[in-house]
């Protein structure tokens, strides 16, 4: 049996981290996971690489760059005759970015020492993991410490069941071999938006049905309103507080009925994603008596430090509570290594930044306006929109605007909410303010370099003193 300090179960943004870092504070690590590309071997990077963060990201540049030649250049006098798209390739391109990635972890796997078990991984009594391979072989693996990273998967509706071919999931709507004509998504979160956005790029009839009666509920109310606008602008249909009854396949179309503010409706497409969610993979992953526990929602439940109660035992990412996001199982990951090797592992829940990759794209940190009333905070506002900064008028980018949120009394940034060109970027130095403590008037007294999209938070900055210098205040 295959004794090890470090036992991680699943190689996504966060068991792959966690791996490594526990590696590279010297202990011997190994890390199970089951996903397999489309050629059947191990494909290491779970949901992030394979179907997530980085084919979503490389459809959506594909997709712009399309979009762009067709509808943004004519202003910059550049004109192409016959532009033409190639799915097929674009995919294809997509998926070599997987491959090449995928194939990285299992690099530094290596470089790191790391031993890769390809199988299904479960957690046995004593901190012991049996490993079930592809073919049915079974191994067991003994560790003074596991770290479950055993992610999420998508939410299926019972009325929508995924086919694979006209009802899918993420997955799915990353592999079309052919731009849909008409395209319905169930859901206006991150991925129904991005992959509605890809898509739509390229010429499909986009119609996104959303429950909730208000959109993007999690986003500041100004932002959300601004990219409603865009998104209404490039001709994406968002209908909200409309719920889905029934999608049924006939023949190549699928036919749905959703009850709408103004009655039931129904709507005939092609394709139909569902992205109402994921929810966390914790199936299969505990033997009965391991003590660990999971919530209602599958999730398996840990304190602050990601630690079940259970000795020995971690878990983190997808497959506990707080946001779905790469980044904070990642952050994860490295607080659980640094902590099983002594250390003083560390992740700030309240700077998590969040982003949007849409166009124009949508990101924040820290709390919004709402929040901070309904916490009884003290705020004061600045926001400066992006028509007024020279450099993106000169990318033809004018649309929206930054806003950062101060306390009242303190000035200390308590939250910055960005919709525009690049915000995914301009975050992070937000992240940074706020990771410092950071006051409105820290990022006004910092020089920014002109001409440059980050001027929008300098003066967004300035703006909550009322001392902007390009607007009036
Ligand atoms: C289309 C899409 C776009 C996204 N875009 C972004 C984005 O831009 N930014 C962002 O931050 N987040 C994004 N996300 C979310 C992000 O992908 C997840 O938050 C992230 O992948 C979670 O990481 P994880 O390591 O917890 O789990 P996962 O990435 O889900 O990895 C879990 C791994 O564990 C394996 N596994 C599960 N059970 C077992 C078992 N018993 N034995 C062995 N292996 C097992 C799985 O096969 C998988 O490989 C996106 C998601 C989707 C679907």
């Amino acid at each position: 049996m295959e004794q090890y300090d470090v036992v991680v179960i699943g190689a996504g943004p966060a068991g792959y981290v966690a791996a490594i870092r526990a590696a590279q504070l010297g202990l011997k690590t190994a890390c199970v996971d089951m996903f397999a590309g489309k050629d059947g071997k191990a494909a290491l990077g779970g949901t992030c690489l394979n179907v997530g963060c980085i084919p979503s990201k490389a459809l959506l540049d594909s997709s712009r760059q399309f979009h762009n030649l067709t509808h943004a250049f004519a202003v910059h006098g550049i004109s192409a005759k016959d532009a033409a798209i190639d799915v097929g390739t674009m995919v294809g391109r997509k998926d070599k970015i997987v491959k090449q990635f995928t194939g990285g972890i299992a690099m530094l796997f290596k470089q790191n020492k790391v031993t890769p078990y390809f199988g299904k991984g479960r957690l046995l009594p004593g901190r012991q993991v049996e490993v079930t391979g592809a073919d049915g072989a079974r191994q067991v693996l003994t560790a003074t410490n596991v770290i479950l990273a055993t992610g999420s998967v998508p939410i299926e509706l019972p009325f929508a069941k995924f086919d694979g071919k006209y009802i899918v999931d993420n997955a799915g709507a990353l592999d079309f071999a052919a731009t849909p004509k008409r395209l319905g998504v169930i859901g206006a979160g991150v991925i129904g938006l991005e992959l509605g956005s890809v898509w739509k790029r390229l010429g499909s009839d986009v119609t996104i049905i959303e429950a909730l009666p208000e959109f993007l509920a999690a986003a500041d109310a100004d932002v959300a309103k601004t990219a409603a606008r865009e998104f209404a602008k490039q001709g994406l249909k968002i209908e909200l507080g409309a719920k889905l009854s029934k999608a049924e396949v006939k023949g190549a179309e699928v036919h749905l009925t959703y009850s709408a503010k103004d009655g039931e409706k129904s709507l005939v497409v092609d394709k139909l994603l569902v992205a109402v969610g994921r929810r966390a993979y914790t199936e299969g992953v505990l033997a009965g008596d391991t003590g660990v526990q999971t919530d209602e929602r599958g999730r398996v439940v840990v304190d602050d430090h990601c630690w079940t109660g259970v000795e020995g035992v971690w878990a983190i990412g997808d497959c506990v509570r707080g946001p779905m996001l790469a980044h904070k199982g990642s952050e994860e990951g490295v607080m659980v290594a640094e902590l099983i090797a002594g250390k003083a592992g560390h992740i700030n829940f309240d700077t998590i930044p969040w982003v949007i990759y849409t166009e124009p794209e949508v990101a924040w940190v820290g709390k919004t306006e709402a929040q901070c009333k309904a916490d009884n905070i003290p705020f004061k506002t600045g926001s400066f929109p992006f028509a007024a900064i020279g450099r993106a008028v000169a990318m033809n980018e004018p649309a929206g605007f930054v806003k950062v949120i101060a306390h009242a009394e303190t000035d200390r940034i308590l939250g910055v909410h960005l919709v525009g060109a690049n915000v995914s970027e301009l975050v992070a130095e937000c992240v940074v303010a706020m990771e410092f403590k950071g006051a409105a008037e820290d990022l006004a007294r910092i020089v920014h370099a002109h001409p440059t999209l980050s001027e929008a938070v300098h003066e967004a900055a300035l703006a909550v003193d009322k001392r902007a210098i390009h607007k009036a205040n």
